[in-house]
């Protein structure tokens, strides 16, 4: 048996210490959201978040993302300290204020969107990851301005831009404002194709929303990650409204790639070697 096949039921000792789950600090087993088995976290983040059992890519950490894609070393952070303004005065649960305290404090960085420059396998690229994790990834002023000036970056410094997303669309807490930042992020990219310059989107799971239905969608080449939901509205959304069962596979990396609306699906442990591949196709390595 591999380590591939090991099931906590099949072990005392694995099995008792999965029916103990919820006493571990931070859960030394979790499970897998797509084919329901426990997996070992130690095991799921050796392996880049990719489940042992089925290939189901979990969402990534911003910060694991930008360590997993840049040579070491590299990455230099740009616009760090660019953080979000409450211009409605908006309040749900919480005031937004408090939301973005909280998510600043568990996350450690002032938004959801990490910038920056370094190189993937040698070639200069600058890189712009969204953080799920980071009140759900939503796109609002800050993480606009942040996405136009990545473009911005790269038109200045004549390097290929790369994009990774994990979304739930637009920040509701930000009003027409967030809104406003998919013509922004979308304005920006395009000067930045029409002056020459080379941009890469890679869609993760899940990328929705005002996210899908702007930059993410606009680079010169769309990747997603296999089994990514992709989408503007969820597919409960869509179904409900229409009043139609959706068809199999609806909104994921593998249909949206058999409909034509992406160009590649990458594994996690490929991106890299794929990527690079596609900077050689535009630039030399430094
Ligand atoms: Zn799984």
């Amino acid at each position: 048996m591999t380590a591939n096949e090991r099931k906590p039921e099949d072990d005392p000792e694995l099995s008792r210490l999965a029916g103990k789950k919820r006493e571990m600090p931070g859960g030394l087993w979790l499970k897998c959201e797509s084919c329901r088995q426990m997996i070992f976290r130690k095991e799921l983040e050796s392996r880049q978040r990719v489940c042992p059992n089925c290939g189901f890519h979990f969402t990534l950490p911003g910060r694991e993302r930008v360590e997993i894609t840049m040579d070491p070393g590299t990455f230099e952070e740009l616009f760090a300290d660019l953080s979000p303004v409450d211009r409605l005065k908006f309040v749900d649960q919480l005031p937004y204020p408090e939301k973005i305290h909280s998510a600043q404090r568990k996350s450690g960085q002032a938004e959801a969107v990490i910038a920056g420059t370094g190189t993937v396998k040698g070639h200069p690229v600058v890189l712009g990851v969204l953080d799920f994790s980071f009140l759900g990834g939503s796109m609002g002023e800050v993480v606009g301005e942040k996405v136009a000036r990545c473009c911005e970056v790269a038109l200045e410094t004549k390097r290929p831009v790369i994009f990774f997303t994990s979304s739930g669309g637009a920040r509701m807490h930000e009003g027409a404002v967030s809104l406003m930042q998919m013509a922004k992020t979308c304005g920006a990219l395009s000067r930045l194709q029409r002056n020459g310059g080379f941009s890469i989107s890679v869609m993760t799971n899940p990328t929705t929303g005002g996210v899908t239905a702007s930059f993410a969608s606009t680079c010169d080449v769309l990747i997603a990650e296999p089994g990514a939901l992709i989408g503007f509205a969820g597919p409960r959304v869509i179904s409900t409204t229409l009043k139609q069962d959706l068809p199999k596979g609806f909104q994921r990396a593998e249909f949206l790639l058999e409909k034509g609306q992406i160009d590649a699906i990458v594994p996690r442990d490929r991106m890299r070697d794929d990527l690079a591949r596609l900077l050689s196709f535009v630039q030399k390595p430094a």
